[in-house]
């Protein structure tokens, strides 16, 4: 369905961000990677992911807390693959603290990568879209850019803000065969809530499944963990044409959390 597009996909070295770079993949789309990890185990996982689907995968390694590494690895993008039609924005990082406890380069940090990058991203990667007049943006936000949790104020900021982000691109890009959506994952097992997992056993002198089964209860009402497959056969959704009219949504995929 997406032969011959090109998405980059920041942060998918892992987690969602590599369920969604398989999912594109397996529907023929070249796929540039981005993330952190050891420099060996990306360079197996490019080579299996193209040998798997036959599509071009390329790696690039830019570091999204600075803006002139996002204008490269855009740039790389377009010179490797041949164009850009599908942007990702998934890179995430969390801290967990009470506001008056939270560290400010914490804060800073999360600012940048959760919410800053995916500005830079779009502002490079809009005029290749507009260029060929088809794109798809995907802003992988949270249910925690649809609501609040304690000890999260900068990433709860930083997801209302790249909503926010997401509504305003749309606005700016409707009826060009451009479509900017969010999508709002709940609790998805990944190495990004391993630590909340841990916490929460800690807390309950309990294992770590038992710890990740009382997170999904306080919050999730299916009380199961949403998959990295499902977000990605989501993300080939809004990136079909069936799509189409689907643009400035922040789409919760979330068993229920944010329907309470
Ligand atoms: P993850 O830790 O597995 O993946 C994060 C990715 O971002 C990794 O590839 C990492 O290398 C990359 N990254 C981090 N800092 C970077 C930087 N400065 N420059 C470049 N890459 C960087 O976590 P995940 O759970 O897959 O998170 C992906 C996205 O999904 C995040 O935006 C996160 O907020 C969001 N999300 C996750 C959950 C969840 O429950 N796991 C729920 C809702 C939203």
């Amino acid at each position: 369905m997406l032969k011959g597009k090109v998405a980059l996909i920041t942060g998918s070295t892992s987690g969602i961000g590599l369920g969604i770079a398989r999912a594109l993949a397996a529907q023929g789309c070249g796929v540039m990677l981005n993330g952190f990890g050891d420099a060996a185990a990306i360079e197996r996982l490019c080579l299996e992911l193209s040998e798997q689907h036959g599509a071009p995968v390329a790696y690039n390694r830019a570091d999204l807390t600075h803006p002139a590494e996002i204008e490269t690895l855009v740039a790389d993008a377009v010179a490797q693959m041949g164009g850009l039609d599908i942007l990702v924005n998934n890179a995430g990082i969390q801290h967990t603290a009470p506001v008056e406890e939270f560290p400010p380069e914490k804060w800073d940090a999360i600012l940048a990568v959760n919410l800053s990058a995916s500005f830079h991203t779009i502002h490079h990667a809009l005029p290749h879209m507009k260029a060929k007049g088809w794109g798809r943006i995907l802003n992988i936000a949270s249910v925690h850019g649809l609501v609040a949790s304690p000890n999260k104020a900068a990433y709860v900021a930083a997801k209302h803000g790249l909503v926010g982000l997401t509504k305003v691109v749309a606005l700016e890009t409707a009826g060009l065969g451009i479509t900017c959506n969010a999508i709002c994952p709940g609790w998805t097992r990944t190495e990004l809530i391993e630590p909340q997992i841990l916490a929460k056993a800690q807390a309950l002198g309990v294992g770590l499944e038992a710890g990740g089964q009382a997170l999904l209860a306080e919050k999730q009402p299916s009380r199961q963990f949403v998959s990295i497959e499902q977000i990605g056969q989501l993300a080939v959704f809004l990136c079909s044409s069936a799509a189409v009219q689907i643009t400035g949504t922040a789409v919760p995929i979330d068993g229920g959390w944010t329907a309470q």
